[in-house]
C-alpha cells in the first residue's frame, strides 16, 4: 500500500475534509539541468523523488497517523553553471516569488506542515526558498519548512547526519564533489544503473574548492565542456544506497520534528542565509540605501542653495 496520497487524486471536499494539524504536504523543488556527460537532466529531481518516498515510508512506519501528501515537483531551479543545453535555471527572484506564492496558496488551504525538498545544491536557490517559508510562516503562523539548506552544510551548522564510516571516509578523501560527482553518480546508481552512462569511470575529476563555489564565472571556467564538479570515476551503487538512505533519514527526522514543533529550528536555514549578497532583496536593498542618500544630499543642497 502507498503510504501516500497524490493530491491530484482528491477532490477540494477531501482537502478540506483533512485533519489538518495531522497532514504533512511535501513539495520537490529542483530543476531541469545537465548532468555532466554521464547523467541525464532529471538527477535532482529523480533523487528528490527517491528521498520523498523513502522518508514518507519511514514515516508512516513510525506514525501512521499521519496523512501524507504529495504534489507535482516544480521542475526549475536558480542555476549558475551556464553553457550546457538542458539547463532549466531562473532568478533567484523568480525562485522567491513562486514559492512565496504557492507556499502561500497551500498555507490557505489549511496544511500546517509544508515540507519542501529542494534537492539542488545551489546556495542561491535554497536561500530563496527559505526567505519565502519565513515570510509565509510570518504570515499564516509556522506552517512551512525547507530543510535541504541546512542538509547541504550541515558540516558549517554543526548537524551531525549520522553518515556510515564509508561515507564518511569518502567525503574525507574526495570532499567538494558538488555536481554530477561521486555522490551524485553513486545515488542515480542505487535508483537505476541504467539511468548512467557506463563510461563515467573514465571521467576527469574536476577539483573547485568550497569558497570558490559563489564564483560561478571561475567555476564555469573549470568545468568547460564537461559539466560535472567533483569525481565522478569513484561512484558505486553501494556508496549511493547508504547515501539515499541517509538523505531520507534527515528528512524523516526533520519532517517529524516540524509536525511536532520540536527542536526543528536549525533545519531552516542554509549556512550562507546569513551572507547579504545571497539573499534575494540584496542588490535592491542597496539600491535603495544609495537612492535615499542621493534624495538626501540633493534636499540638503537645495536648502543651501535657497
Ligand atoms: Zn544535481
Amino acid at each position: 500500500m502507498n503510504p501516500s496520497t497524490d493530491i491530484l487524486k482528491l477532490t477540494w471536499k477531501e482537502i478540506e475534509a483533512l485533519p489538518k494539524d495531522r497532514t504533512i504536504l511535501f513539495l520537490i523543488f529542483a530543476p531541469v539541468e545537465e548532468h555532466s556527460h554521464h547523467m541525464p537532466l532529471g538527477v535532482d529531481l529523480i533523487l528528490g523523488e527517491t528521498w520523498k518516498n523513502k522518508a514518507i515510508e519511514m514515516i508512516s512506519a513510525r506514525n501512521p497517523d499521519y496523512n501524507l501528501l504529495t504534489m507535482p515537483p516544480i521542475p526549475f531551479a536558480q542555476g549558475s553553471i551556464k553553457g550546457f543545453p538542458g539547463n532549466l535555471h531562473v532568478s533567484q527572484r523568480t525562485i522567491y516569488r513562486v514559492s512565496c506564492e504557492i507556499i502561500d496558496k497551500i498555507a490557505e488551504w489549511g496544511i500546517k506542515n509544508i515540507v519542501i525538498i529542494a534537492s539542488h545544491g545551489e546556495p542561491k536557490h535554497l536561500i530563496a526558498i527559505e526567505e519565502a517559508c519565513d515570510k509565509i510562516n510570518k504570515k499564516h503562523g509556522i506552517c512551512a519548512i525547507s530543510p535541504m539548506g541546512a542538509f547541504f552544510s550541515y558540516d558549517e551548522l554543526g548537524i551531525d547526519l549520522n553518515f556510515p564510516e564509508q561515507v564518511k571516509e569518502q567525503l574525507k578523501k574526495y570532499p567538494n564533489d558538488f555536481h554530477a560527482g561521486w555522490i551524485e553518480t553513486s545515488a542515480i546508481l542505487d535508483i537505476d544503473e541504467n539511468l548512467v552512462k557506463k563510461d563515467y569511470k573514465n571521467l576527469p575529476d574536476t577539483k573547485v574548492e568550497e569558497k570558490e563555489m559563489i564564483f560561478p564565472d571561475k567555476v564555469n571556467k573549470k568545468i568547460a565542456g564537461l559539466g560535472h564538479i567533483g569525481f565522478p570515476r569513484l561512484a558505486t551503487k553501494e556508496l549511493g544506497k547508504l547515501i539515499n538512505n541517509n538523505s531520507a533519514e534527515y528528512i524523516c527526522k526533520v519532517t517529524l520534528a516540524f509536525a511536532l514543533r520540536l527542536d526543528f529550528k536549525k533545519y531552516q536555514h542554509h549556512s550562507l542565509y546569513k551572507i547579504p549578497f545571497l539573499r534575494t532583496n540584496f542588490i535592491r536593498n542597496v539600491l535603495r540605501v544609495v537612492g535615499l542618500i542621493i534624495v538626501l544630499i540633493s534636499i540638503y543642497l537645495w536648502i543651501k542653495i535657497r
